[in-house]
């Protein structure tokens, strides 16, 4: 594998971040919020994104598994961690790496609302373009990028390149 094109620089990705963070505070001030940060690829996100969010926020993560192929999403998720803490009548933000099919965040959400939250909604740096999903509202939206396998800033390739701190596509996936 080689990495290829670099499709948003440290430095884009940070004032994304920041512009975000800005808007959660504003719609948030003085309620209750609960981050909760979808691992493996969320945990680079949730670090910077909360730094950005000028509230007492509390996080959490669930960890899951997607069945089916590495680079496809098959929409049947395993819960490898759920939440530590309850989240009835909290405002809650799922924070995400990416939305691709849509198919884990489908998942997430309508596992999450039969815990009766005050509020539920979704911010996710990335959301792919040209991708056929269902209706989606991504409240928080950092880029839109062209349906193309994307690594770093917490996406894996094989589970490595999670660390670099830019987005960069992969060039030769042999
Ligand atoms: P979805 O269910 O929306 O198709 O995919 C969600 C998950 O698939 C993401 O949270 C991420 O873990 C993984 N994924 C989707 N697209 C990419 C990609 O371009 N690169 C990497 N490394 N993972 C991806």
């Amino acid at each position: 594998m080689k990495i290829g094109e670099v499709l948003i620089s440290a430095e884009e990705i940070d004032a994304k971040l920041a512009e975000m963070g800005a808007a959660i505070t504003e719609d948030y001030r003085g309620k209750d919020l609960i981050l909760i940060g979808i691992l493996k690829g969320a945990f680079v996100v949730m670090a910077d994104l909360a730094r950005h969010i000028d509230l007492p926020v509390e996080v959490d993560f669930m960890a899951i598994s997607s069945y089916g192929s590495a680079t496809k999403s098959s929409g049947v998720v395993r819960i490898l961690k759920d939440l530590d803490q309850e989240i009835e009548g909290r405002h809650v933000l799922i924070v995400e790496d990416i939305v691709d099919t849509g198919l884990t965040i489908q998942y997430l959400l309508k596992n999450l609302w039969v815990r009766k939250p005050a509020s539920l909604s979704l911010a996710a740096l990335l959301v792919k373009d040209g991708i056929d999903r269902p209706p989606l509202d991504v409240k928080y939206e950092g880029f839109r990028i062209p349906p193309k396998f994307v690594i770093g800033y917490g996406l894996d390739f094989n589970g490595k390149y999670r660390n670099l701190p830019y987005i960069a596509v992969v060039e030769d996936e042999e």
